[in-house]
């Protein structure tokens, strides 16, 4: 998700810029081809440049509860304020000990790149137990069918979670 923000960075405090996002990006933490969508808008500040995304993110999840993959999709807000490495009215460049590793930071090409704050913010928006409908009735604890698909023959249809499906395979037949 790079930003050509040269231009941009050239101009006065104040200045606005549109762009459309329609990007597909691999999710760093999770290993997930993630597709995003929606607007950002640069503002040139004092220092660098403010970002204000509203975007949503798609991509293929699993259910916490019955396991099956289904398609999650999250907004994403990023308020975030980038600073270039470079400054390009001085040509001065940052030095390395003076990066502070919690900022993001425009690469010295002046391009700006969405996609590590997409990945933060995706990480945490993301819900912690995933379910593919609010009311995924998951596994049964006994004999591991999908109680959204059918009814389970066990008789039990004991609800399940994710750990109690992990634990399946160590029970112990009688
Ligand atoms: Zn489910
Ligand atoms: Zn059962």
């Amino acid at each position: 998700m790079d930003f050509k923000v040269a231009t941009l960075l050239k101009s006065s405090s104040g200045n606005k810029k549109l762009e459309n996002v329609n990007a597909s990006f691999e999710v760093e933490w999770s290993e997930r081809n993630c597709h995003i969508d929606g607007t950002v808008l640069l503002i040139k500040t004092d220092v660098g440049i403010w970002v204000s995304a509203h975007l949503k993110a798609n991509y293929i999840a699993e259910c916490g509860s019955c396991l099956e993959e289904y398609k999650e999709s999250i907004p994403l807000e990023i308020e975030e304020e980038y600073f270039p490495l470079l400054n390009l009215l001085t040509g001065e460049r940052i030095e390395i000990e003076e990066i502070i590793e919690e900022n993001f930071y425009i690469r010295e090409d002046n391009v700006l790149d969405l996609s590590e704050a997409a990945s933060q913010y995706l990480s945490l928006q993301s819900p912690i137990n995933s379910k593919c409908e609010e009311d995924c009735s998951g596994l049964c604890i006994d004999c591991g069918v999908n109680l959204n698909m059918k009814e389970c023959g066990c008789g039990n249809n004991t609800r399940n979670t994710k750990i109690a499906a992990l634990l399946e395979p160590f029970k112990i037949s009688e």
